[in-house]
């Protein structure tokens, strides 16, 4: 039978070596990452349009588990302030959807500016902000622009290649593993306000 994400979290020896593996991805990631940031004399030290703001959603079981490690390793006082923010952003979030209303509501892990799980952040926290492209199966490349801030800095600078693709190729063949492993086919897709709450 299936098992379900409470029981996945429990069966930790079996999901932390595919964790350790993503760190890598990770590493490999941030690397990249920094050569192009660097090219553009691009850094991140928060703005208004903070993608903090952002509704991300994350697909991966990878990410949920790694995000529940950081939460998990938090003070316990810290853990249940974290969660009552996540319900608060969660509530909040359903209330607007129904008006159709688009509202931009901080990540519950945000505090004063900074992400207090930032060496837990998922994927595509580290990968905002640089203009990027991706190649999508079966269709051409996608180049996308970076962010209100790196626009202000980097105006009028010639893109550098920043490849997403083999990051998530990478990431979606290590996702299948575990999956495989842990036996769970459920879709994912939750905002990091769902995950501390789920
Ligand atoms: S996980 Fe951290 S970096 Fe990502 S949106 Fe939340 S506070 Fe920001």
């Amino acid at each position: 039978m299936p098992l379900n994400l409470e029981q996945i979290r429990s069966n930790q020896n079996k999901y932390s070596p595919f964790l350790k593996r993503m760190e890598t991805i990770w590493s490999d990631m941030g690397e990249k990452y920094q050569e192009a940031a660097d090219y553009y004399g691009f850094f991140c030290n928060g703005c208004e349009d903070n993608c903090c703001y952002t509704r991300f959603y994350h697909h991966t079981l990878l990410e949920y588990l790694f995000i529940m490690k950081g939460y998990i390793a938090l003070e316990h006082e810290i853990q249940n302030q974290a969660a009552e923010r996540a319900l608060e952003v969660c509530a909040k979030t359903a209330e607007y959807d129904k008006t159709g209303k688009i509202v931009r509501l901080l990540c519950p892990l945000n505090y004063d500016g900074l992400c207090i799980l930032y060496e837990y952040r998922p994927m595509i926290c580290r990968l905002h902000g640089i203009p990027h492209q991706l190649q999508r199966p079966n269709q051409g490349i996608m180049y996308s622009p970076g962010c209100e801030a790196f626009t202000k800095q980097c105006e009028g600078k010639a893109y550098i290649k920043f490849d997403r693709t083999p990051f998530y190729v990478e990431m979606a063949k290590l996702e299948s593993q575990l999956r495989e492993a842990l036996n769970f086919a459920q879709k994912f897709k939750m905002t990091v306000a769902r995950m501390l709450i789920f």
